[in-house]
């Protein structure tokens, strides 16, 4: 009988064990690794491979190369599981079908750093003999460009960052090369030698010549890492949009200006300055004041993350919402029936009315309205629940008291971390 391989699966984001059913859950495993930026850290990341079974707990090394046989990382291991009772069993009485194990290790190596876009060839080295057992890819995808829409949604992320810093650094003569990103230039960082990533260079190259690294994916990526969908950089360092303090802040002002019974458009304004009180849409774009046709208007067009567009309607604060009955008020029903014009509205032009937003029919799902009006005070509590519950002609109601309390819980989960 021929002895069989280990192979190569990929990698992945997670891997966990449960030893007692001798079950993996894994995450994103795939032998295609995309990413908006390099140099890329595989730092954390799993390793994943099939070993055959009689060749569990021997000694091998595992090396990842690029084409051109420069080494990506070498990582010594022992394929070997750890099973209990009840699993062993298991494996002892299925023998004749049950061959392969699947094995996951974790990298915690800092080094392993991808330079560039690359096929990645996968060795195993075992009693002194080389078998290439894999392959994988790393693949740049270049991020959404930085349009007014797109800084709106970063700044709705209370995870987004303001700037960011990568070094890069030569291991033998310790030169380093500094570049930074962020939604504004920092004279004082570019006084003490950082480099703003659009005018960075095609590559850099050490005092001694030992490390070059290409810029170009730098300088084209760099976006990326100031929104919550950041991928795992080198040597990477943020500094967060948002502390308890800053958030703090506006909430303060958000109540005072509420309280003075502003017109929806000053309190549009404060949202369009203060996104962060649209978290929880987990938006990719927001747009102000999107055209739905020529007729109509929305105060925000929120793109989330699940590509469903909400278009919202912003009321005054001092609306009153319903009347001594629990029925909604004249003034209420008018912001429903003008939410429910631009969806008729869609109904009909949905493709160009998308692209006079700047946004792509088939990159859309669904679109909902959505309607922000009035405070919980003055109303009865019950009442103000079903309007809530109440599907509403299928869109979402909220008060100006539910933007403070979602913003509430914000600061509270800061203050948890
Ligand atoms: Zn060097």
């Amino acid at each position: 009988m021929t002895k069989r391989n280990t192979v190569f699966l990929g990698l992945c984001k997670r891997a966990e064990h449960d030893i007692r059913l001798n079950r993996w859950n894994v995450l994103d495993l795939s032998p295609i690794l995309p990413t908006h930026i390099f140099p890329m850290s595989l730092y954390g990341f799993y390793l994943a491979i099939a070993f055959p079974l009689d060749a569990a707990s021997e000694a091998s090394t595992l090396r990842i190369e690029y084409a051109d046989g420069e080494e990506l990382l070498k990582l010594d291991y022992k394929a070997s599981i750890e099973l209990n009772q009840s699993a062993k069993q298991q494996q002892e009485t299925g023998t004749e079908g049950l061959i392969w194990q699947p094995w996951f290790a974790r990298l915690d190596i800092s080094t392993a750093v991808i330079k560039r876009p690359a096929t990645f060839f996968v060795f195993q080295e075992c009693n002194g003999e080389k078998k290439q057992i894999g392959t994988f890819e790393a693949v740049f995808i270049e991020p959404p460009h930085l349009t007014p829409e797109r800084i709106s949604a970063i700044q709705s992320d209370p995870g987004a960052c303001k700037s960011a810093r990568i070094v890069i650094n030569c291991t033998v003569c310790r030169d380093e090369h500094k570049s930074y990103y962020g939604l504004e230039r920092i004279p004082k960082l570019e006084t003490e030698g950082w480099i703003w990533s659009p005018e960075l260079d095609d590559s850099w190259k050490c005092g001694c010549g030992a490390t070059e690294m290409p810029l170009v994916y730098l300088k084209m990526g760099f976006s990326s890492v100031l929104g919550r969908r950041q991928t795992s950089s080198a040597n990477l360092s943020v500094e967060p949009l948002y502390k308890k303090s800053v958030l703090e802040n506006i909430r303060y002002n958000f109540v005072e200006l509420l309280e003075q019974s502003p017109r929806e458009e000053e309190v549009q304004k404060f949202i369009k300055e203060n996104t962060i009180l649209l978290y929880t849409y987990s938006a990719t774009k927001i747009i102000p004041k999107p055209s739905i046709g020529t007729k109509f208007k929305a105060d925000f067009g929120i793109l989330d993350t699940n590509n469903d567009l909400n278009l919202v309607e912003i009321e005054r604060p001092g609306l009153r919402l319903l009347k001594q009955d629990g029925h909604r008020t004249s003034g209420l029903t008018h912001a429903f029936d003008q939410v429910g014009d631009w969806l008729n509205e869609i109904e009909i032009h949905r493709i160009a009315i998308l692209e006079g937003m700047g946004l792509q029919n088939d990159h859309v799902n669904k679109i909902r309205g959505v309607v922000i009006a009035g405070r919980d005070s003055g109303h009865d509590a019950g009442h103000l629940r079903k309007l809530r519950m109440r599907p509403n002609d299928g869109f979402a109601f909220y008060t100006y008291d539910d933007l403070i309390s979602t913003l509430d819980n914000l600061i509270q989960s800061i203050d948890d971390m």
